[in-house]
């Protein structure tokens, strides 16, 4: 079986460390803002997820004074059901939408570690020819395999990247482990930054055993330690603009249980940087009014690798709801750019997914148990845009195209493939009118007959909204992080990729923004 090395040229994956999860980075909340709070930082950091995370600890590491604020709460709320983590840990309360022919639910995460607390924590490294791409782009060798590989080899070791453990690995990752060497694909269980994992499988709400290590517990404590300070329970409104330049942020504190406003918040500093994440930076300009300063690309060339799912029925139980989040893998030669891996979710969502609802329920539930899954990821060529609707939210819109569409059915029937060498017996997949088929044949048949409006969309993976470019016409900032149009602006989060990656981005995200940090650092 590979060790999970999407790119060949990675060294061995070192056993799981879990001493490289640190104590969770104390945040001030909204007590510290009654009354109003106004402070002074060299730079001021809109969010905490990986991305400003990664470059708050490079540029307090080298010694500037930085202060980060972030929108969700100070401390996990953590509790393993959907309604509490889309109140408290997802932006918009797990609302948002992108819409276009085909609708896709957007997921991102929010609190003090932002996505990062409830992701899957699945870490591949940016694929070399991206990188290669980017450097020809941007003129510019630090954005280039050699460099940015450094900077992917120091964040895999402050984050833990490691293979999951057999053990901790549950029948679903097992059986798609299984089909995956049954047909030598590359892939098999996955690198993930969950050092400590116990395989309970709820990543998506939060660790309840501290096993992951999520930007809270790794980059915000090495922060903290360098002293940068996190005010949470405050969401920014609006950049400070003065002589032409950023000079800081202004915000609304509020209680996080009940919504009530508590004061106003600014911070002054002569470097904003921007980690709001790949919807909520586009939304924070274009709200606050910045959008047509920082020119026509703001907002634009969302990526969002969309992607379905396929549903194995085994003749054993799987309860594929048991064992690590998304701890399997694999990448078949006919479909570049797609990269399937496990579907893990709680047996309410199952049912959900496959609409064993109402009157279909107890069916569903009979099968349950024996249900595995793979869900897929498209590099997208689709593109979309992002801007503020009056009262702040996000109002977000996607183009799916052919080619993606064509390429998401592919993945899907080297999945279903994947899980009938497994030991599968049976294939559907949350798919209007695609029914259950006892062969790759029927499965793949039934497929092809079907269109993107019959098809259960879903991204976690915002990015490319505010790119960086050479030209202020098709990007925000350049290759320093600082916008084009407005000195002393910087951004670093997943908005930033110049180009959809085709991997899960929260490696890519902590090492672009590493690099990012550093730049600005150097400069003073
Ligand atoms: C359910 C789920 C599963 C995922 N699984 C994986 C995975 O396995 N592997 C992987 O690599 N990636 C995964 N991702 C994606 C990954 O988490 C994101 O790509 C990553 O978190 C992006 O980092 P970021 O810093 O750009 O933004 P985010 O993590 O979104 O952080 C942005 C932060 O800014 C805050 N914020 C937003 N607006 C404001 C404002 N106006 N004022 C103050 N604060 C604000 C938000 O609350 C949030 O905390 C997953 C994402 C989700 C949601
Ligand atoms: S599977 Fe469970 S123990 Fe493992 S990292 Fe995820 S939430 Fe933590």
């Amino acid at each position: 079986m590979s060790n999970g090395r999407y790119n060949p040229e990675i060294p061995e994956y070192p056993a799981p460390d879990p001493t490289v999860i640190l104590p969770a980075a104390p945040a001030d909340g909204w007590e510290a803002t009654r009354g109003g709070r106004t402070l002074t930082a060299d730079v001021v950091v809109v969010g905490t997820g990986p991305g400003g995370s990664a470059a708050a600890r490079a540029m307090a590491e080298a010694g500037l004074k930085v202060v980060l604020l972030e929108e969700g709460p100070s401390t996990s709320r953590f509790k393993p059901n959907q309604g509490q983590t889309a109140r408290y840990h997802m932006q918009e309360g797990g609302g948002m939408v992108a819409k276009g022919a085909t609708i896709f639910p957007i997921a991102a995460g929010r609190g003090v570690g932002g996505g990062s607390l409830i992701n899957s924590a699945l870490s591949f490294r940016t694929p070399k020819a991206v990188l290669a791409e980017w450097e020809s782009l941007l003129q510019d060798e630090g954005w280039g395999p050699a460099a940015m590989g450094a900077a992917l080899d120091e964040v895999e070791r402050i984050v833990g990247v490691c293979i999951t453990p057999d053990r901790v690995a549950g029948a679903n990752n097992r059986l798609i482990a299984r089909g995956v060497q049954a047909l030598g694909l590359e892939g098999g269980l996955a690198p993930r930054s969950t050092p400590g994992c116990a395989g309970c499988g709820i990543c998506n709400y939060g660790c309840p055993s501290n096993g992951k290590a999520s930007s809270n517990v790794t980059f915000l404590p090495r922060a903290i330690a360098a002293g940068a300070l996190i005010q949470a329970d405050v969401k920014v409104h609006a950049v400070l603009v003065e002589g032409g330049r950023a000079v800081g942020v202004v915000g609304e504190s509020f209680h996080p249980d009940t919504g009530a406003p508590v004061g106003s918040v600014t911070v002054r500093a002569p470097k904003v940087l921007l980690a709001a994440g790949a919807i909520g930076t586009p939304r924070l300009l274009w709200h606050s009014g910045l959008g047509p300063t920082l020119g026509p690309a703001t907002g634009e060339g969302l990526h969002i690798h969309p992607g379905s799912a396929v549903i194995g029925i085994a003749d054993e139980d799987i309860l594929l709801w048991r064992g690590a989040t998304q701890g399997a893998w694999f990448h078949h030669p006919d479909w570049p750019g797609v990269l399937p891996h496990t579907f893990t979710a709680p047996p309410e969502v199952c049912l959900a997914t496959l609409g064993h609802v109402g009157p279909r329920l107890a069916e569903g539930l009979a099968l349950l148990p024996r249900l595995c899954g793979l869900i897929v990821l498209v590099s997208d060529k689709g593109e979309g845009r992002v801007r503020a609707t009056a009262d702040g939210r996000a109002d977000i819109s996607y183009r799916f195209a052919e080619e993606d569409f064509r390429r998401c059915k592919g993945g899907m029937r080297a999945s279903a493939e994947v899980l009938l060498a497994g030991g599968a017996r049976q294939l559907t997949a949350p798919v209007h009118g695609i029914g259950v088929h006892d062969s790759l044949e029927s499965f793949a048949a039934a497929l092809e007959t079907r269109t993107p409006n019959d098809f259960t969309m879903y991204s976690a993976h915002p990015m490319s909204t505010c790119r960086m470019g050479l030209s202020a016409a098709t990007s925000v900032i350049g290759p320093s992080g600082e916008a084009h149009g407005l000195p002393g602006l910087f951004i670093a989060d997943a908005s930033i990729f110049p180009s959809s990656i085709g991997v899960n981005p929260q490696l890519t995200t902590m090492a672009a923004a590493t690099v990012i940090g550093r730049r600005i650092a150097a400069r003073g």
